[in-house]
């Protein structure tokens, strides 16, 4: 058993008890939310380049499906374990729930480093998993969507599988597909967009607003990228960016247009060269003088070594788990605001639930209706998950403790009307 996929479930299981006990919930709940409904594992084989065989092996986790179908990504990377796998699909089923979504939690994945494969390769291997899944998920049932290592590309060859299975096209099976084929263009920024909102919001009880507030953002991918993006639109002022190799901070403010040019150029933020600017590590992003820090890269990288060190005041989780749970009791201690993971980073998710009821439907909307449902979706997350926190005492409890209370209680009540338990 990884250590790394047990270290993770366990810390999500303490967090679903103290949720439970913080909730006033009975015991049975956590019986039944402490391991998945069903486990499905599934041998692909694929003919590789050289002419030979290999198997693959990949799983799906279908966690608990009291209030809809399960929904979660499928990752593809080398490292992955079945026991991180049902820590993730765990965590969906929170995150779907706390979201307001109609969805239970899944997740699936292959251990399999897809960057090694030809693209003939990667093209068989997605379309067995999907063939090897098909009596397993479906728009009903279950819809995966991408995660780490797979991408709209990917989706596109899984629902074409699943389709000719199927005899007609099944649009609403996987979620995050290329705009052609049925997907939306928001899905693009929609999980920076969420974090950028959930800053915007939580500006507004620390501050009054988020206009010129600073911000320093770690991971300058999909997520750091829009949400510096969509932070400067809103009025905020982002001083400091950084990627895999380092990053840059000019403490008046970034051009996050030109800074983007030279990463797309050369590969790397690091190479942004502009007066006033200087190079920073990925360790200093962390414990620069602003107020808004957003981790968009890693897990565990607030940690109990670095807590102390932190000044910002707002910390908004793009990446999940940046945060160790030491560091949080220490910054919590000093009044600092998490925005965690399952809320701040849930852009992505709600924007695959659009998609979804967009293909049931076969009706899509335009880019600026489809982004102002997907806000009011998250401002009503925001709202509930803020209500809940000062409800159970914002100096006793976490805002992470307050939104696993509030994902449990729409479960909780699924699975008491519905009789199991
Ligand atoms: P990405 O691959 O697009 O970007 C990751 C960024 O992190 C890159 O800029 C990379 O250079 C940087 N990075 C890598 N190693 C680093 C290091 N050691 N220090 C600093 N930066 C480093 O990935 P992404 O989609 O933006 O995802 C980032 C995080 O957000 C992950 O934790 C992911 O699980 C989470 N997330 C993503 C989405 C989504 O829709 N993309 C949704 C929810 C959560």
């Amino acid at each position: 058993m990884s250590l790394r996929g047990t270290t993770f479930l366990e810390s999500v299981l303490q967090t679903l008890k103290r949720a439970i006990e913080l909730g006033g919930y009975p015991e049975e709940v956590y019986e039944i939310l402490s391991r998945p409904q069903r486990i499905i594992t599934v041998n692909i084989p694929v003919r590789m380049d050289n002419g030979k065989i290999q198997v693959f092996t990949g799983y799906r986790v279908q966690h608990n499906n009291a209030l809809g179908p399960y929904k979660g990504g499928i990752r593809f990377h080398p490292e992955v374990t079945l026991e991180e796998d049902i820590a993730l699909a765990t965590v969906m089923t929170f995150k779907n729930s706390l979201n307001g979504l109609p969805y239970g939690g899944g997740k699936g994945a292959i251990a399999v480093d897809p960057k090694k494969l030809s693209k003939k390769e990667l093209e068989e291997l997605s379309r067995g998993y999907a063939r090897a899944l098909a009596p397993f998920i479906g728009p009903e049932v279950d819809i995966p969507a991408p995660d780490v290592g797979t991408d709209p590309q990917i989706m596109a060859w899984m629902v074409d599988e699943y389709s000719k299975i199927s005899g007609h096209n099944v649009p609403g099976v996987f979620t995050a597909k290329p705009v052609i084929l049925w997907g939306n263009p928001v899905r693009e920024y929609s999980t920076g967009f969420g974090v950028a909102v959930w800053a915007r919001e939580a500006a507004k009880k620390l501050w009054g607003g988020i206009e010129g507030k600073t911000v320093a953002i770690q991971g300058f991918g999909n997520v750091g990228y829009w949400g510096a993006y969509w932070l400067e639109k809103m009025g905020a002022k982002v001083v400091a960016v950084t990627d895999s190799k380092g990053g840059v901070y000019n403490p008046n403010g970034l051009k996050l247009a030109d800074v983007k040019a030279v990463k797309d150029k050369t590969g790397t933020v690091m190479n942004y060269d502009a007066s006033g600017t200087r190079k920073i590590t990925n360790d200093e992003v962390l414990e620069l003088p602003v107020d808004i820090l957003v981790p968009a890269a890693l897990e565990n990288v607030i940690h109990r070594g670095n807590a102390n060190n932190i000044k910002a005041k707002l910390i908004v989780e793009g990446a999940n788990g940046p945060t160790t749970a030491d560091a949080e009791k220490t910054l919590h201690s000093k009044g600092v605001w998490i925005l965690p993971d399952l809320a701040a980073n849930a852009g992505g998710v709600v924007m695959s639930y659009l998609e979804w009821v967009e293909n049931l439907q076969w009706y899509f909307w335009d880019e600026e209706e489809t982004r102002n449902r997907l806000e009011r979706i998250l401002l009503d997350t925001f709202n509930r998950v803020m209500n809940r926190w000062s409800k159970l005492g914002t100096s006793q409890v976490t805002i992470r403790e307050a939104a696993y209370v509030e994902a449990v209680d729409r479960i909780y009540n699924a699975m008491k009307v519905r009789g199991w338990i």
